[in-house]
């Protein structure tokens, strides 16, 4: 298997999110839907948060905090990433081969994108973000989890277009939250089958946009969100598979989204939260990019929650959006 090496610094991420300082990983428990379980948000958010199941049936099969009973979101009933690695293990002699296979297969289960990272410590979480995984995995020590788990697999679902143009209604909360269910769905079963062939598969661990810019999905827009060739920013990002299994890595793409967004704002102009900034990037956390404010962007949720439940509008005015049907 060939060994990990140490990811040169500055580390290249693309254009759009230019490392220019140290970065320190990202804890989980500081994240929003974290942050607002534990009541430190807010009595609304908290309210919609634990008590307030969703009016439309479909939003409440596809959302575990939001359904009338849990026992009825078929995600919330999996093994999530618990089955043992196979001591059989199944050579590779090749890991770009091995890295072909591994995408077809991706694709097979339902991916509609799927990039293989090099891991960087950076981008590995600290901290626990659910019970997911194993006490064994190096979880918290990112340095020790890189060298272990060197692959990140990256795979992107993509809404559908025509519902997803239904935002800020519960037609185009389906198409968010079911791309959830199925990557969802998608990352157990490809995970399943990396621990058949003998190798770890471990979910949970790491921040899903920059591995996927490092492993060449998109880049990241003004709006805050992965932009890919094919989908604009209507992707799911649910979680990415670390893995010791070899595979060859992918690197970040230039598809303009750099001078595109520079101009356009769009998204800035008709976020309803002007959570979006029409100025320049910022650097944040070492990194340069289009700094969103995640807080008011989340605090709209309880107040909208009686006719919808997912804004979106960020991603379906953007004009890269629309970049399936151009290509079709
Ligand atoms: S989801 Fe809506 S409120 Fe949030 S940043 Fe996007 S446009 Fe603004
Ligand atoms: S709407 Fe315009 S500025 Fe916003 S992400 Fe899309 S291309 Fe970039």
């Amino acid at each position: 298997m060939p060994a990990a090496q140490p990811m040169p610094l500055p580390l290249y991420v693309g254009r759009t999110t230019r490392v220019v300082g140290p970065q320190q990983n990202v804890n989980p428990q500081d994240m929003p839907h974290a942050r607002n379980a534990r009541g430190e948000l807010g009595k609304e958010l908290f309210h919609w948060w634990h008590n307030q199941p969703s009016k439309d049936p479909l939003g409440r099969i596809a959302m575990g905090i939001h359904a009338a009973d849990g026992r009825n979101v078929v995600t919330d009933a999996f093994g999530k990433g618990k089955g043992k690695v196979n001591s059989q293990k199944t050579p590779v002699s090749d890991p770009a081969v091995m890295a072909q296979h591994i995408k077809r297969v991706a694709k097979f289960m339902g991916a509609d994108a799927v990039g293989i990272a090099r891991v960087d410590p950076a981008y590995l979480y600290v901290g626990n973000l659910s019970d997911y995984g194993t006490a064994d995995d190096d979880r918290g020590d990112p340095a020790a989890q890189a060298k272990r788990y060197p692959y990140a697999i990256v795979c992107a679902v993509a809404w559908d277009y025509e519902l997803g143009k239904a935002h800020r209604h519960r037609i185009g909360d389906a198409a968010y939250h079911f791309s959830q269910q199925w990557e969802n769905i998608l990352l157990q079963n490809l995970g399943a089958y990396i621990r058949e062939l003998g190798y770890a598969a471990i979910p949970r661990a790491a921040a899903p946009m920059p591995m996927a810019v490092l492993a060449g999905l998109g880049e990241v827009g003004r709006n805050g969100m992965l932009i890919t060739e094919k989908f604009g920013s209507r992707v799911h990002l649910y979680d990415v598979i670390l893995t010791d299994l070899p595979l060859a890595t992918d690197k970040p793409i230039d598809i303009g989204v750099e001078e595109f967004c520079g101009e356009c704002r769009k998204c800035a102009s008709t976020c309803p939260t002007n959570s979006i900034p029409m100025g320049d990037k910022v650097v944040h956390n070492g990194v340069e990019k289009y700094k969103v404010n995640w807080e008011t962007c989340y605090r709209l949720r309880p107040y909208v929650h009686e006719f919808w439940e997912i804004c979106l509008t960020c991603v379906t005015v953007c004009p890269q959006h629309q970049t399936q049907r151009l290509v079709a």
